[in-house]
């Protein structure tokens, strides 16, 4: 063993080399401590967070689960206004809790730089009693989010068989200062992560198309209609179409999606040729749209 042993009952774990820390007792749940009997671990990391000091074990384990397959299949946008908005103008928004919770942070953050005293060393007791607090409300707002975004990318993928999103460049939109609150609360990127997981391990598609266009084109006729940020309804002069910007940008993600997978269906990497052109209903990738609906081949998977 390198560094570190557990005990035998892995109820603590001991630091035999430069980590000064010596004995920890691991609190964990009955699972959690059954795999640490069973597996073989490759690697303890210990983090120390507002609340405490936590370890991780890292071990090989291969996570694979039958996926439950729908026929369904999504294209979301990712926004402001909604969180996310599918083609279908389900939208999920960004929950009032999570809200809260930031406008707890940032009480806390005003009360801490109230007791900064600039230059002086050590900062006052108190200082230090806020400091501690705020990394409590940190890390409680970091939990919340993180376990919501697991469970709504875990519920979009249970629901659908493809699931197409903007590849968005949150760090490049954080530059923008109009919207870098939101975008950054929005937590985007950890949904996206998660998506991609259990894309993985359900063995469901998930694609990432890039941005560009999805909210100026128009879904029914491919037309470009500009629009600022503000403009909420998307209202095509050529084809006459009016939907929600949101649903139309959702509408061309999924078009975009379903072309990347169709091109890679034709060059054959996955599926085969053969049987695709044999029956033909294999090779299909996106039908019309009627109605700003989308009309999807199945088959298609
Ligand atoms: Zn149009």
């Amino acid at each position: 063993m390198s560094g570190w042993k557990l005990s035998d009952d892995c109820r603590s774990i001991a630091f035999t080399d430069g980590f000064l820390i010596g004995t920890l007792s691991l609190y964990c749940n009955s699972q959690t401590r059954v795999d640490l009997f069973r597996l073989k671990i490759n690697r303890v990391r210990v983090v120390r967070k507002a609340d405490g000091y936590y370890a991780q074990f890292c071990f090989d384990v291969e996570r694979k689960e039958e996926g439950k397959y729908t026929g369904l299949v999504v294209g979301l946008d990712l926004g402001l206004k909604y969180f996310t908005k599918d083609q279908n103008d389900n939208a999920v928004i960004y929950p009032q809790f999570l809200r809260k919770s930031e406008r707890r942070l940032k009480k806390a953050q005003r009360r801490l730089s109230k007791k900064f005293v600039r230059g002086k060393k050590p900062q006052s007791n108190n200082y230090h009693k806020v400091r501690k607090r705020l990394g409590k409300v940190h890390l409680k707002i970091q939990r919340q989010r993180k376990d919501w975004s697991i469970k709504l990318a875990r519920c979009v993928v249970a629901s659908n068989d493809v699931v197409v999103y903007e590849d968005l460049k949150v760090a490049n939109m954080v530059k923008n200062h109009h919207l870098a609150k939101s975008i950054t609360d929005a937590s985007w990127y950890q949904f996206t992560q998660w998506l991609g997981y259990y894309g993985k391990i359900w063995d469901k598609a998930v694609v990432t198309v890039s941005p560009n266009y999805t909210s100026l084109d128009c879904s029914n006729c491919g037309r470009r209609v500009k629009k600022s940020l503000s403009t909420r309804t998307h209202s095509c002069p050529k084809c006459k179409v009016e939907i929600c910007r949101d649903t139309n940008a959702a509408i061309n993600i999924l078009q975009k999606g379903m072309k990347v997978l169709g091109a890679e269906w034709n060059n054959s990497t996955f599926g085969q040729k053969e049987s695709a052109s044999k029956d033909g209903k294999h090779g299909e990738k996106i039908a019309s749209t009627i109605d700003g609906q989308l009309e999807i081949a199945s088959g298609f998977l």
